[in-house]
């Protein structure tokens, strides 16, 4: 029997009841509420070097960072640019900026020169803050180019290349200097970049409030959804330039008071020494790093009794991995979170942290976060769908994102008048009310939890003289989750090789977004409209590769 899709609306709510969210102050605020419990606990720890920041000093450093930037002539509005690995200075900027009303960008410190300068351009940046090893990045001899300290200010926290400051120029000021700003609940605190479900990369406005918002569906009230307490040890791995890390990892920790242990990058072996020697008790994780731990020899070499908690995130995560996963560390509890860098970011998480766990099943991403609404709707008529039944997921609550910055159409496009955010996501919504990502509508690939935009990838190769169309599509892959593969039509006469046109790629993107295959073909298939047919795109390569 076909079910025919609703005409009322069909909402899901979280099995947990309704909380009162205080998100009408700052951020900072927020974070540092409850920090009289815990003002002499860690922090902050080091990975590299085991410096330990408590509570009052991260707080203290913060304000005077806070002032420093101030002082460097960032104020209420501007933006900055956190060009970083995980390192404390990050949290002093990324609160002492909030504490100023002025808001940080976040980007990847392994962009190319142009990567940078895109989001540069786009979220007019004043200030980057990054490390010294990338300041060659962001010499661009160019005429017009913007220059360093000249155009913008450079703030590095090793020794400062010609024309930059080192960050301890602005965090020993004087923190009773700080300016008093208002900062309304509806500005915006962060701007991550992202594609959303179609084009180019966006600055996505996430607000104190929403931010907020978010960090309290998950660690406040009675019984929390992310059951974190101020004597967890958090590994922070996952970078804190993507929003899964900075809120779900350190907001959420600061909030609860927990610490948060700081590793530069993956790299397995101090992983788990790190785990081993600092009794690492919650893992946020991601699919690919699930598949390292789960697999990697070494592993067995480690005690890692201490970690009580798994949470994987990002990227869909199947049983068999969690199964094996879970062999290794039978006493950990396993969760799964769903998140959207414009949803504020989560979405939907796992209840097993709860007091009382509901039932969560392998490949579940949990149940709709409290004081949210999500529904799923048939992609063609908008009509909600009832359990079951695959559909877009849509969700409303107020930790979503204000808009895209300065795009309008982008936004109304992605958030309706309603107040529903369209994720583009596939999914449904079984009898217990857990939801299962099933598909994407949206073009976007994501390469072990990173996102990589098609379009990005098109709008290059279309630059290149010897390429009259292109399309790119992902490609399911064992270790990244998905890849990225191009259709190349080429223009007459000319004769390009995959090499070439993976080395012309791989020149101007960040590693992750490189091309794996390229395939020659005569017409890049279109709707009467012009919308490239992924569909068809992504049928023609599961079957070249099941005749292979
Ligand atoms: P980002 O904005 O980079 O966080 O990417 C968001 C997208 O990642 C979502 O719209 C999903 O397509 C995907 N995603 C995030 N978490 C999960 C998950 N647990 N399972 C499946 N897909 C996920």
């Amino acid at each position: 029997l076909i079910e025919i899709p609703s005409t009322e609306t069909f909402i899901y709510r979280s099995k947990l009841p309704d909380i009162p969210i205080s998100n009408q102050i700052p951020l900072h605020t927020y974070c540092f509420e409850n920090i009289s419990e815990f003002s002499e606990k860690p922090c902050l720890i080091t990975g590299s070097n085991g410096r330990i920041y408590s509570y009052s000093e991260t707080h203290l450093i913060c304000q005077k960072t806070a002032v420093g930037l101030s002082k460097l002539g960032i104020k209420k509005g501007d933006v900055i640019m956190l060009l970083l690995q995980n390192c404390p200075e990050f949290i002093f900027s990324f609160l002492g900026a909030s504490m100023l009303g002025a808001v940080s960008t976040t980007a990847n410190p392994f962009y190319t020169q142009a990567e940078i300068f895109k989001q540069f351009n786009s979220s007019k940046t004043k200030l980057i803050i990054t490390q010294s090893q990338y300041v060659d990045k962001l010499r661009d001899s160019s005429e017009n180019a913007p220059k360093i300290g000249e155009d913008f200010i450079v703030v590095t926290i090793d020794d400062p290349p010609e024309n930059c400051i080192h960050f301890s120029v602005i965090s020993d000021a004087d923190e009773k200097e700080i300016p008093s700003v208002s900062i309304e609940p509806d500005s915006a605190v962060v701007l991550p970049y992202s594609s959303g479900t179609t084009g180019l990369p966006k600055g996505v406005i996430l607000t104190h409030k929403s931010l907020i918002s978010s960090v309290a569906q998950q660690v406040d009230g009675e019984n929390p959804n992310l059951y974190l307490k101020s004597d967890d040890v958090v590994l922070c791995v996952l970078p804190l330039f993507h929003i899964y890390s900075l809120h779900s990892v350190l907001l959420c920790s600061l909030r609860a008071g927990a610490a948060v242990l700081l590793m530069e990058k993956f790299e397995i072996n101090s992983l788990l020494e790190l785990i081993q020697r600092y009794r690492v008790s919650v893992t946020p994780v991601v699919p690919p790093l699930v598949l390292a731990l789960a697999k990697n020899p070494l592993v067995e070499n480690f005690d890692l009794s201490s970690i009580r908690a798994v949470l994987s995130g990002a990227a869909p995560l199947g049983k068999e991995l969690q199964d094996a996963l879970k062999s290794r560390v039978p006493q950990a509890i396993f969760g799964q979170g769903y998140g959207m860098t414009e949803a504020g970011p989560v979405l939907a998480m796992s209840l097993v942290f709860a007091k009382q766990p509901f039932s969560s099943k392998s490949g579940s991403c949990g149940t709709v976060v409290r004081n949210a609404e999500l529904k799923v709707i048939d992609p063609e008529t908008g009509l909600t769908l009832r359990h079951n039944q695959p559909g877009e997921i849509c969700v409303r609550g107020p930790q979503i994102m204000k808009g895209y910055l300065n795009d309008v159409d982008a936004t109304s496009s992605t958030v309706d008048v309603e107040g529903w955010l369209h994720t583009g996501d596939i999914g449904y919504v079984d009898d217990d009310d857990e939801i299962f990502i099933v598909d994407r509508v949206k073009e976007l690939i994501k390469f072990k939890g990173f996102q990589v935009p098609p379009a990005e990838l098109e709008a290059l190769l279309l630059s290149h003289p010897s390429i009259a169309d292109a399309a790119v599509v992902s490609q399911k892959d064992d270790v990244a989750g998905e890849i990225p593969v191009a259709f190349i039509v080429q223009s007459n006469g000319f004769e390009l090789t995959e090499v070439a046109v993976k080395e012309y790629i791989s020149k101007q993107v960040v590693f992750y977004k490189r091309l794996h295959k390229v395939f020659f073909i005569h017409a890049i298939p279109k709707s009467p409209s012009g919308k490239i047919l992924r569909k068809d795109l992504r049928a023609k390569l599961a079957s070249s590769l099941a005749s292979a």
